[in-house]
């Protein structure tokens, strides 16, 4: 018999064994029957069921003559062949059965033509419809089992019952999918329908779930070829991904169900998803035959999510259809069309109709190849967060149209303008020389620079560029070259926007230190390196400790203590200061809450600085909620500091999450007050209590210059509001003095005590006549 008709009939088949197992009464041998029908469908000669050493059905084999110690060995995989009396010798097929303890499925075939791919892949179905099955009825009876045994335990039932309710639900999902399969629907709408089924039943609500197949045309390389709760934008940007990274090419390359539970902090998380919120991710091999061809992901938003077994069980029978719609033989040409079609999409900026990052790459890979000198410039705009945030997505997206436009107009025919995402541009000249791609960039930097006439707004923005001259010689590689343009253009940025810089060498050495950082950064959350320590803040009125501020210290294991300046933007810019924001808030409660327990303690307050990041993402308050509960500390006791820059960037939206913050009844503090941008209007319209007054304005209080007219102005401003001021970096008890002078009685600064660990600072606090309470008297 050829394999020619099996792939179609045998999906109709599944259904029916899934039809007909579920149909059984109870009572009924499940198992017995499902052997029957599976052998049957895979035209085997002889089947058995084995399961902890024992044959429990059988068929082909004469009642007294089952040849259980042969049936037992197959099982295990120590025979290949198995003896017919009476017909000769079988090929052995051997699948898991995982609802049975040590369970196994043996199929024999006389026809000795051995089994292809799909053979396997149809009898693994077989197996997985049979789990579920016995699995389900499994419940059903416990169920009933506890109705008896309690009758009172109400919410029990209710569990049992709702964890039914999954199972029928899923098996139904199921025969949908198979029926989608066999009646020969399009392949995009069985892998919808896979997509959307996983996520239904393990998506949280909002959860997201795709599937990435390998590209035939280039095996490292996976492809999206459905999902489903993507945002458009994520979804564009998480059209191709590398094989090395992502949870989905963990369980490709280990041919195992992959996690992350701890998904931000994990090493292979890819930066789009983390931008998205995901918290959590699955992700199980699809197999064609014993090759994995990719991998059914699913995701969550939701904070601490663990996925079950029961979860991970369904995604495995998802992953296994999925594997099943690949087989079928007719389907194969739509696959190619599927990958080639979100390849094709996958090349160009549906916004701009630019080249996009891929495309980009190519074009760059060919003119690299054929030896010419070439040229890359990288354009970021300047402040377009601004634009999106305080005029709205539909004017950014007309807005980076027209920049589209412009750049493209600077440029001559043979030269490729891209988008590569976001509001970052590329250009490659190819066989320019020096002098004519630093003429381009101005020429770009110019255009960009005149007023954009958008419907309904004028704007004016700037543009940083990195530039990359690159000899006929070069020997980097297209990502290599983008990349130190991209390093050129981060090094325009910080040198105040607006320009253009030419990379250099020694740009890329400070680069390499930075993914480092990155990099161990993802593992310092994970082994818990970060640590909080706590500057005390000094009531001089009251002579004492009155509160500490949390500081957060990385203790690297090579590189020492790295100070926050150094990893803090880091931590933003990568999302990884949502998770580690919210470990800060929590111990810091705890800590403060654990010294506030002790009988006859003065209450401490404690201040956590809150990034920008932790602010837009809006889970701020349910974090504070969170910590407050779980430390058991009061409300009035936590301040949450938050920079200038952080409230001006989104007033409105800052606005609104303050006042939640507010309604629980924690304290609000505007931190290094003064070196931002705030204006009186913004402070008077925000709920802040606390104003903490910057260094800056302390260290050069004494001299009686300008800074102090500057302190006194501010100080004046906090009073004008109503809002209590805490000094931040006072260093002599001259400037101590000067601040006093101007009404000040809340301080912090190394006169006192820089951060220290919890340890130490509670020594501080509980000394009586210790060196530290000495200094404490001193300087009060
Ligand atoms: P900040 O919130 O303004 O913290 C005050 C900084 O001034 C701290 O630096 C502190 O050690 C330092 N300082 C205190 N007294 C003196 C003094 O007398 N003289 C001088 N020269 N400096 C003093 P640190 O610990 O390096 O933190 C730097 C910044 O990193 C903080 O500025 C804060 O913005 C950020 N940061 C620290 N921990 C966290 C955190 O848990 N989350 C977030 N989002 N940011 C944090
Ligand atoms: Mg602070
Ligand atoms: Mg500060």
């Amino acid at each position: 018999m050829t394999g020619g008709g099996r792939g179609s009939w045998s999906t109709q088949q599944l259904t029916e064994l899934l039809a007909l197992v579920s149909a059984l009464p109870d009572g009924a041998d499940v198992v017995q029957r499902a052997l029957e029908h599976t052998v049957e469908s895979l035209e085997g000669d002889v089947g058995a069921v084995v399961t902890d050493g024992v044959v429990v059905a059988s068929l082909g084999y004469a009642a007294d003559a089952v040849p259980t110690a042969e049936l037992l060995a197959a099982a295990r995989g120590e025979v290949t062949v198995l003896d017919v009396p009476g017909a000769g010798t079988c090929d052995v097929l051997v699948v898991d059965c995982d609802a049975l303890p040590e369970g196994h499925i043996v199929l024999g075939r006389l026809d000795h033509g051995g089994f292809s791919s799909e053979d396997r892949s149809v009898f693994r179905g077989f197996a997985r419809v049979l789990s579920l099955t016995l699995q389900a009825r499994r419940t059903l009876a416990q169920e009933r089992e506890q109705r008896l045994a309690s009758e009172q335990n109400a919410l029990h039932q209710q569990e049992l019952l709702a964890s039914l309710r999954e199972r029928q639900a899923l098996l139904e999902r199921l025969a949908r999918i198979q029926r989608s399969i066999s009646t020969r629907r399009p392949l995009h709408e069985v892998l919808d329908s896979i997509v959307v089924g996983a996520a239904e039943l393990i998506g949280d609500g909002d959860g997201v779930s795709g599937l990435r197949l390998i590209d035939p045309d280039d095996p490292n390389v996976l492809v999206l070829a459905a999902s489903f709760g993507l945002a458009p934008e994520t979804l564009e940007q998480a059209r191709r991904s590398p094989l090395s990274e992502g949870i989905g090419g963990e369980a490709i390359t280990t041919g195992a169900l992959a996690f992350s539970h701890d998904y931000v902090g994990s090493i292979r998380a890819l930066p789009t998803f983390v931008d998205d919120g995901v918290q959590a991710s699955m992700a199980a091999p699809v197999f064609q035959g014993d090759k994995a061809v990719g991998s059914l992901i699913i995701a969550s938003r939701q904070a601490g999510r663990v996925y079950s077994e029961s979860e991970q069980e369904v995604l495995l029978a998802f992953a296994e259809h999925t594997g099943l719609a690949l087989n079928d033989a007719r389907t194969v040409a739509a696959l190619h069309e599927a990958v080639s079609e979100a390849t094709r999409q996958a090349r160009q900026d549906p916004l701009t109709g630019l080249p996009n990052r891929a495309e980009f790459l190519e074009r760059l890979t060919e003119t690299r190849g054929s030896g010419i000198p070439l040229s890359v410039l990288f354009i970021d705009l300047d402040d377009f967060k601004l634009v999106n945030d305080t005029l709205g997505h539909p004017v950014g997206d007309a807005l980076l149209r027209v920049v589209g436009e412009r750049i493209s107009g600077c440029v001559r025919g043979g030269d490729v303008v891209a988008r590569l995402g976001g509001d970052e541009f590329a250009v490659l000249l190819p066989g320019t020389s020096p002098d004519r791609a630093e003429l381009a960039a101005e020429r770009i930097r110019q255009a960009l620079g005149m007023p954009f006439h958008l419907p309904g707004h004028d704007v004016s923005i700037g543009a940083s560029t990195g530039v990359v001259l690159s000899g006929s010689a070069g020997e980097e590689s297209a990502e290599e070259l983008l990349r130190d343009a991209d390093v050129a253009m981060y090094r325009a940025k910080s040198l105040g926007k607006g320009r253009a810089v030419v990379f250099t060498a020694s740009m890329r050495v400070d680069l390499q230190a930075r993914s480092r950082l990155e990099r161990d950064l993802r593992r310092a959350i994970d082994r818990r390196e970060l640590v909080v320590h706590h500057q005390p803040v000094i009531d001089v009125a009251l002579g004492r400790i009155v509160g500490s501020e949390a500081l957060l210290r990385w203790q690297h294991p090579e590189l020492g203590m790295v100070p926050p300046c150094e990893f803090i933007p880091v931590a933003e810019e990568t999302g990884m200061i949502l998770a580690i924001g919210r470990q800060v808030l929590l111990d810091a409660t705890k800590q403060t809450a654990q010294w506030n327990a002790v009988p006859g303690a003065q209450p401490l307050s404690i201040s956590v600085n809150v990034s920008a990041r932790q602010l837009s993402d809006g889970t701020i308050v349910a974090d504070v909620r969170d910590a407050l509960s779980r430390s058991g500390l009061d409300a009035s006791l936590l301040t949450l500091e938050l920079t200038e820059t952080v409230l001006v960037q989104d007033i409105e939206t800052a606005a609104g999450i303050l006042r939640e913050l507010k309604a629980i009844g924690v304290r609000l503090a505007i931190d290094d007050f003064g070196t931002g941008y705030s204006s009186l209007s913004y402070l008077a319209r925000l709920p802040v209590d606390v104003l903490k007054v910057d260094k800056a304005f302390v260290a050069g209080v004494r001299r009686g210059t300008s800074e102090a007219r500057l302190a006194a102005t501010v100080v004046a401003l906090a009073n004008t509001l109503g809002l209590a001021t805490v000094v931040e970096g006072v260093e002599t008890v001259a400037q101590l003095e000067a601040m006093r002078a101007l009404g000040c009685t809340c301080f912090q600064g190394f006169l006192w005590s820089p951060a220290v660990s919890p340890a130490a600072f509670e020594a501080m606090v509980t000394a009586t006549d210790g060196e530290a309470s000495l200094l404490l008297r001193k300087a009060c």
